[in-house]
């Protein structure tokens, strides 16, 4: 959004917002100091296009990590009922992506953010965006004030929990929607108005179509995991949705990797935008331990058993590629005496939450997970995570190991990873720059020995000096030849 519909000063915005539930004077001075304060920080930072034009991701990094970090919530002038929320969950300090998020957000700045899994990126759009609307009067029947897309339903429950936790004293209301459920008990929710509506992008479409939800009083939107909603073809499905709200609103883009197509899809639906990057993207958290142990196909699933019985891990996030794959590991876990669940696409709604619920209150002690089931699992002191089968895309990897480690604790991450996997496992070490520490189990060394695989870069070679000058000389030649051989006019 542009700088001048983004920052309303404050005479203008007391006669355009006819809904605005004002707070006493004193209050509203202070929260727009602070706009001032975050705003005069915000004008040594680079806007996006600025960015992209002239400067280097290289600088653009060390632009954001010259920036004073708040190092307490307080400092991020949230308001009362939100701080208080902050403390009944004893979160002390703001981490990295937030202290650099909440200030821009506040300000009112469009944003791209990038943070690894499990670094407080919810907390980091959701706080300003409460922040903002615990100042206004609830929303009208079937309006929403803000919109939160997410690419699953389990992560936008997780966030619909995170917003309900954060916003217990601000009087706001958070509704979810997605598929897989009943639609009309989320039309009766819709009626009486959400200050935020947590999305999936195909039931919002459906609820859209039976006219539930309004946008006209819509100020926020955030598309969260946007890489995933990428890869999972919702992009024709979110123009659709973004092309009937409010041109004039604040947007916010999250994503665990800036590609070109998030690049594009940034300059699409953001205006003026701030980018904001923790960690450069890829990297998988310091804190996680992570570990390849080979194993042929074939034992994968009774070395599991072993290491399960053997390290009595009574707590694990179990991902595997595919949904069949899932089922069987289940079965064969169960028939070993191992209290496990599976969580994939094939299992109604219903049975995903019942499974995550039981891991979650150790009726469990295993969850077997795809990769997009587990999207957006916030499972606390979640200390080990086994890649039963290496993921299919690279980037998975990094989310799937994102689920251990969280907000500073400590994680092991485990692959079991077999010779037809070789290039996955290639693929992965290259993209988080690192080369998998081993370790051979007795009694489940492999027949088909996985052979050592160097760190490769994933940086495409540049081309020889003298090769490319040798090109350009041999074109300049062709080009000369050619313009003699035309015809004068
Ligand atoms: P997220 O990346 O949003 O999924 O958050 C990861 C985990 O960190 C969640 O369990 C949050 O409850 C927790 N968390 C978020 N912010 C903080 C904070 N400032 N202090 C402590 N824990 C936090």
């Amino acid at each position: 959004m542009s700088k001048s519909a983004s920052r309303p000063n404050k005479s203008e915005s007391n006669k355009s917002e006819p809904n605005s539930n004002r707070k006493p004077k004193s209050q509203s001075m202070v929260y727009d100091e602070a706009k001032t304060v975050a705003n005069s920080k915000l004008d040594q930072q680079e806007t996006l296009d600025q960015q992209e034009t002239r400067k280097s991701e290289q600088e653009c990094r060390s632009l954001n990590s010259s920036l004073k970090v708040a190092g307490s919530f307080s400092e991020l002038n949230l308001e009362e009922g939100l701080l208080k929320a902050l403390a009944e969950n004893d979160y002390t300090k703001p981490t990295p992506i937030q202290a650099r998020v909440i200030p821009p957000i506040l300000a009112g700045r469009d944003l791209m953010g990038a943070a690894q899994t499990g670094t407080g990126k919810t907390a980091a759009f959701t706080l300003p965006i409460l922040n903002q609307l615990s100042q206004r009067r609830p929303p009208k029947a079937n309006c929403v004030s803000a919109l939160i897309l997410a690419p699953t339903r389990e992560l936008a429950e997780q966030v619909h929990q995170n917003v309900k936790k954060y916003g217990v004293h601000t009087g706001c209301r958070s509704v979810v929607v997605y598929g897989g459920v009943k639609i009309n008990p989320q039309m009766m929710r819709l009626r009486k108005g959400a200050s935020i509506l947590v999305a999936t992008p195909g039931r919002l479409l459906d609820l859209m179509e039976k006219n539930a939800v309004k946008f006209e009083q819509l100020e926020f939107l955030v598309l969260d995991e946007a890489d995933r909603m990428l890869d999972m073809g919702f992009m024709p499905d979110i123009k659709r949705i973004v092309s009937k709200l409010p041109a004039k609103r604040q947007t916010m883009l999250f994503s665990a990797t800036f590609s070109d197509s998030i690049k594009e899809i940034s300059k699409r639906f953001l205006k003026d935008a701030i980018r904001v990057e923790t960690a450069p993207a890829n990297t998988t958290a310091k804190t996680v331990e992570q570990w390849l142990y080979p194993v042929d196909k074939k034992s994968k699933s009774a070395m599991l058993s072993y290491l399960i019985g053997h390290n009595q891990w009574t707590k694990l996030l179990v991902f595997v590629k595919t949904r069949k794959g899932a089922n069987k590991l289940a079965y064969d876990l169960d028939k070993s005496g191992i209290k496990c669940a599976a969580i994939h696409g094939d299992k109604s709604q219903g049975a995903r939450n019942r499974a995550l619920a039981e891991f979650k209150d150790n009726k469990v002690h295993v969850l077997v997970a795809t990769d997009i089931a587990a999207r957006g699992l916030d499972i606390d002191q979640m200390p080990l995570v086994v890649n039963f089968d290496l993921p299919k895309v690279a980037e998975d990897y990094v989310h799937r190991i994102g689920r251990t480690g969280r907000a500073g604790e400590k994680g092991v991450a485990i692959s079991l990873v077999s010779l037809d996997e070789i290039d996955s496992l290639r693929a992965i070490q290259s993209l988080i720059g690192l080369k998998l520490k081993r370790n051979l189990v007795e009694g489940f060394i492999p027949e088909n020995k996985l052979p050592d695989v160097p760190l490769t870069a994933s940086k495409k070679k540049k081309p020889h000096k003298k090769k490319l000058a040798k090109a350009k000389a041999k074109l300049a030649v062709k080009k000369s030849k050619s313009s003699r051989s035309k015809p004068s006019r």
